[in-house]
């Protein structure tokens, strides 16, 4: 994971292909929840955006989405989008190419989409080039850090709202290493996004 609340500008730059930020001048963000499906914690995540009619997109791993399809149906259902996130979260810089491939591939048979988000944001260039022919690479640039243990969380809060503009890729994990920060981000910044008259819609539309 890239540990920058927000990621520069600069650093976007280095890595061209890949979608940081929708270009927008609308009050519009993109809110993305990694490494689900999970059974109650997906499923808080839906309630909460329900409550504002808000939209957001689900990057799943392939092996929880073959364990919970039913979570993965109801994703769809509700109207939020899927994307790719690996069968196995496997770490692009340390896997051969052929090896990644592969598992996007067969994460493709539970996840469908076109969408596709490399796990902890680490993928070579040459995976990105080959994944980049089927899929729109979507990475962030903002991190609630939800997943961090030793997170100040009022602190995170404080920073998801400073620097939230249109068109942001906000990136939440609905996991369970990440549940206890994430149920105490996640409110408070949708009710933020509400009252500042953003809305946000799954990165498909
Ligand atoms: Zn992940």
């Amino acid at each position: 994971m890239l540990w920058y609340q927000k990621i520069p500008v600069w650093f976007q730059k280095m890595f061209p292909g890949k979608t940081w930020r929708k270009e927008t001048d609308q009050r519009k963000v993109y809110l993305t929840f990694d490494d689900g499906p999970h059974p109650e914690i997906t499923d808080w995540v839906m309630n909460e955006l329900e409550k504002y009619s808000m939209k957001g997109t689900f990057f799943c791993v392939g092996d929880n989405a073959r364990k919970f399809p039913a979570v993965i149906e109801k994703v769809k259902m509700k109207g939020h989008a899927l994307g790719n996130h690996t069968m196995h979260h496997l770490k692009g810089w340390n896997t051969p190419f052929e090896t990644y491939l592969k598992d996007v591939e067969t994460c493709s048979m539970y996840v469908e989409s076109k969408l596709f988000r490399p796990p902890y944001g680490r993928i070579s260039r040459r995976q990105s080039k080959a994944i980049e022919k089927n899929y729109e690479i979507i990475m962030w640039n903002l991190l609630s850090c939800d997943f961090d243990q030793k997170l100040n969380r009022q602190k995170a809060l404080e920073g998801l709202m400073k620097n939230t503009t249109n068109g942001s890729i906000i990136v939440f994990h609905d996991s369970e290493k990440a549940e206890q920060n994430l149920k105490f981000l996640l409110p408070p910044y949708l009710e933020f996004l509400n009252q500042n008259g953003y809305t946000c819609n799954t990165l498909f539309s």
